[in-house]
């Protein structure tokens, strides 16, 4: 890339770069953390992990930042060139960071780390009055931060959701829920009515470990994954971590007796991976080396998880070689049979355990509800009624008791309000993005059923990953698509598969 001929441009960049190398480092802390390291190594470990983040902490706010880029506010960087992009990311960075007092911001880090211990103590009473108090208080302290970073004409949530999804605002969420909602409320209900009964035990018979793991690793290789630049472990929560350049990790947990969680668990987060792999590597620490959003994330591990993962053409090609590694489990099952039970559509409690229609139903009762408590119309002590009653509304069904419906989620007591909008807005994109690769490169189910992957991997690395953070999610997907936001083609897309699965007229 052409890089401006201005000395405070290649000093800003050159601190980002040393900056995230520094945050790169707690962020191998953190995966190992999650995967290899012993019980007895926890406290030094936070330790280590409160240091990184206090010296990343004190780089972000750096008076020679502000300094630097007032000098650059003189320089014409082009329009959507890739300085203006790395320009714009610092200063939009630098005065969130700015605008926090330390106070909240240390506030902040002690009751969300106390309120996630009483989170797993209070959902494993089953007693939700545990965990109301620190619930209460860390709303109050989000509603604080969503005063000091400002919502110009918006509303105080539009500051908690930028800071996952830059530029959107709840307001355009709700635009793109709305009919989502009344669309797959109306979907459910006709499966439900479906005289289909799709045969579950097929995904419940038992698949040996060792063997759902190396199946795992092949199938990731086969959409692209790069193991020279990566690793796949085991961890509790499966997540992607992007080290930096060259090392990006995945984790994914087994169920002897579930082998979806981590066949489809790991092709969502190789997605995620293909994602941090396919990023400029020379960028790293910059806008342009960054991700776009959380969303625009999603859209690729949810792109390569359903759109592909459980498409029927995916299994055209991998179910051979899937029966004789499974022949006990799998030696009597068809395609028809096996492509219809990783499909099954029933309404659950559990959101990660969702199907990938019910599953935009729980994401829009979190936000709907995550609205209402920063806006203040909710409280925490009301919380549980609220659930339930949204609860009943959308699914039909009763959550027995709160562990398994308001204190399911780690994300409130994490202090992550906001994010849940972002898996959701990554199925829409997934979808709009997917139909935009159809229509460029021909029939992508033949390839798929040729066990054909590439092209879908080339063209996403060209119009996305390469991309960075040049734009922000919904320019990006205006360039990629030439559409704005929309539910229709998701909408699109599960009526038509679904109705095909479940025969409906
Ligand atoms: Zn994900």
């Amino acid at each position: 890339m052409s890089e401006p001929d201005a000395p405070a441009y290649t000093e800003l960049i050159g601190h980002l770069q040393e900056s995230a190398l520094l945050a790169s480092c707690s962020h191998l802390l953190g995966w190992d953390e999650q995967t290899y390291l012993p019980a007895q190594g926890a406290e030094h470990r936070a330790e280590q992990m409160a240091l990184l983040a206090g010296l990343v902490h004190e780089r972000t706010v750096s008076p020679r930042i502000g300094e630097l880029l007032s000098e650059l506010d003189r320089i014409d960087l082009g329009a959507e060139t890739a300085a203006a992009a790395n320009v714009r990311e610092a200063r939009r960075s630098y005065e969130r960071a700015t605008r926090l007092p330390k106070e909240l911001v240390v506030e902040l880090s002690r009751v969300t780390t106390l309120s996630q211990q009483a989170w797993v103590e209070a959902r494993q009473a089953k007693d939700f009055k545990k965990f109301e108090p620190w619930l209460e208080k860390v709303i109050a302290l989000k509603r604080e931060e969503a005063t000091a970073v400002g919502y110009g004409d918006g509303v105080p949530y539009d500051a908690l959701l930028d800071d996952y999804e830059p530029g959107m605002t709840a307001e355009k969420v709700q635009a793109a829920f709305t009919p989502l909602r009344d669309d797959l409320v109306s979907l459910v209900q006709q499966i439900a009515g479906s005289s289909v009964t799709p045969d579950r035990s097929i995904v419940t018979r038992a698949y040996s470990i060792d063997a759902q793991r190396a199946f795992g690793r092949r199938a990731a290789e086969a959409i692209g994954f790069d193991f020279s630049a990566g690793r796949l472990d085991e961890a509790a929560h499966p997540f992607c971590s992007g080290i930096g350049p060259g090392d990006c990790r995945l984790t994914t947990r087994y169920d002897e007796h579930f082998f979806p969680q981590a066949l489809f668990g790991t092709l969502h987060e190789a997605g995620h991976g293909l994602y941090e792999q396919g990023l400029n590597r020379d960028a790293f620490g910059t806008a342009m080396g960054h991700s776009a959003s959380l969303g625009i994330h999603e859209s690729q591990s949810r792109m390569w998880e359903n759109f592909v993962g459980r498409r029927r053409a995916f299994w055209e090609h991998f179910l051979t070689p899937f029966r004789e590694t499974f022949s006990t489990a799998l030696g009597d099952v068809s395609l028809d049979e096996f492509y219809a039970a990783i499909n099954i559509v029933e309404p659950s409690f559990i959101r990660v355990e969702a199907d990938e229609v019910t599953y935009n139903l729980h994401i829009m009762l979190r936000f709907e509800l995550e609205q209402l408590l920063i806006s203040g119309d909710l409280s925490a002590a009301d919380v549980p009624a609220a659930w339930n009653q949204k609860f009943e509304e959308f699914f039909s069904l009763s959550p027995p008791d709160d562990s398994v419906g308001c204190m399911q989620d780690v994300h409130w007591s994490a202090g992550l309000i906001g994010y849940f909008p972002t898996y959701a807005l990554g199925n829409m994109y997934a979808a709009q993005f997917f139909n935009a690769a159809q229509s460029e490169l021909g029939d992508l189910h033949q390839q798929f059923s040729r066990g054909e992957f590439a092209p879908l991997k080339d063209w996403l690395r060209t119009n996305i990953h390469q991309r960075g953070h040049l734009y922000q999610a919904d320019r990006l997907l205006e360039v990629v698509t030439s559409e704005t936001l929309s539910h229709e083609p998701l909408t699109d897309h599960l009526t038509s598969k679904f109705g095909e699965l479940y025969n409906l007229g």
